[in-house]
């Protein structure tokens, strides 16, 4: 009998199963591939965002600001490889400018420090971008995922929890106060655990269907919503972030970074029926015709394909966005299990605060 058993070792289960050992629980993290944070966690933009663009009472603005905070302390206590790069969101028309308007209210509203930017300033540090206003978020950043996951395996061995590697969760039912979980790796085998916590990403909907009684009208069904990374070869012309204006279902093409100072453009966004990370190289006409509203003079032959990620949402195509789903015993009635679904951007940014907010909703100190 263990305390708490978490399915999914991304960096939200990570962060979860940390809370949960420092919170002195017995925790054991379920995660089906050979290491943890293999999928979406290490397939994202690395970004440390300020949370400047939901509603003010979303979960997905207060997590990520709270967790921008501790992601920015944990990287520094931790010497994770980290950078403040600071962000530009950029206008190129005056009905994009009406837009920037109301995401500077929209990050005023939810604390976070952003202004309107100096033209010279963002030309002085990004030569060639073409745009008409722009705004600056000097809190954003990006961090070295695969050092931040190792950082969190850490802190899990040194609570005491355990990291169960090629395990995967097949089901389980509520006998009494306590879960019986059945899991294989090479073997079946059963566990049991007062609490559960399913963060498995892109299969929560398969994850909760295997749930004995969960409410069939409580789970969200799953939507992929792919996206792709060009890098870019050779010295990167900009010093910053730069967003254009964004999409209903992402944030744009944008410039962003990895820590070697390599620049990269992207994510687009394309719903797709499977879980198929193939790059499609046709993209690239797409690309440079985005980038080049905001760099005309970008070098197509330096642009390369680099990687794909897939988004985890609960929304369709044509929905309004929705915010991260974190429900506990009152929102579908088994006490003890908390579900989280809908962990898209900003997850890798709120993944602490997540684990925090988790551990309290298990009314743990
Ligand atoms: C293109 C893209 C760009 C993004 N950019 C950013 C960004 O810049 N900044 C930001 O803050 N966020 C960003 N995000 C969001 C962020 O990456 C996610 O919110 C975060 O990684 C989600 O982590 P997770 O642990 O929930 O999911 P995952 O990393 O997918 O982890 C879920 C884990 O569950 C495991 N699992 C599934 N089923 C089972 C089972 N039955 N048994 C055992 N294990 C199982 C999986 O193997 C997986 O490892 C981006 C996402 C995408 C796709």
């Amino acid at each position: 009998m263990t305390d708490a058993v978490v399915i999914g070792g991304g960096v939200i289960g990570l962060s979860i199963t940390r809370a949960l050992c420092k919170s002195g629980l017995d925790t054991i993290l379920l995660e089906k591939n050979e290491r943890t944070g293999d999928d979406t966690s290490s397939r994202n933009s690395g970004v440390i965002h300020a949370g400047i663009y939901y509603p003010e009472n979303f979960l997905k603005s207060i997590l990520c600001v709270e967790g921008n905070k501790l992601i920015y302390e944990y990287a520094q206590a931790k010497n994770i490889t980290h950078k403040k790069y600071g962000k530009y969101i950029i206008a190129n028309s005056s009905s994009e400018s009406n837009k920037l308007n109301f995401i500077l209210e929209q990050g005023r509203k939810n604390k976070v420090d952003i202004f309107e930017a100096d033209k010279d300033d963002v030309l002085d540090n990004n030569p060639g971008l073409t745009f008409h206003r722009a705004l600056y978020s000097p809190n954003s950043g990006v961090l070295d995922v695969p050092e931040y996951v190792t950082a969190l395996e850490g802190d899990i061995q040194h609570f005491g929890g355990l990291i169960s590697t090629r395990t995967c969760f097949l089901g389980a039912k509520k006998e009494h106060d306590k879960f019986k979980i059945h899991c294989k790796s090479e073997e079946s085998f059963d566990l049991k655990s007062k609490f559960l916590i399913n963060c498995s990403g892109l299969s929560s909907e398969r994850t909760l269907k295997s749930i004995k009684n969960f409410p069939k009208e409580k789970i969200y069904p799953n939507y992929f919503a792919k996206g792709h990374y060009f890098k870019y070869s050779g010295k990167a012309p900009f010093s910053n972030l730069i967003y254009p204006i964004s999409g209903q279902h992402s944030l744009g093409i944008h410039v962003g970074f990895d820590l070697a100072g390599g620049m990269r453009f992207g994510p687009d966004v394309e719903f797709v029926d499977k879980i198929d990370y193939t790059f499609n190289e046709s993209l690239k006409n797409k690309f440079i015709q985005s980038i080049s509203q905001y760099w005309p003079a970008i070098n197509s032959e330096k642009l390369h394909p680099d990687y794909t990620g897939i988004r985890p949402k609960i929304t369709k195509p044509n929905e309004s966005m929705k915010d991260f789903s974190i429900q506990e015993g009152k929102h579908h009635g088994i006490s003890n299990f908390i579900n989280l679904q809908g962990i898209e951007s900003p997850g890798l940014t709120s993944s602490l605060a997540i684990g925090n907010y988790v551990k309290n909703c298990l009314q743990l100190s």
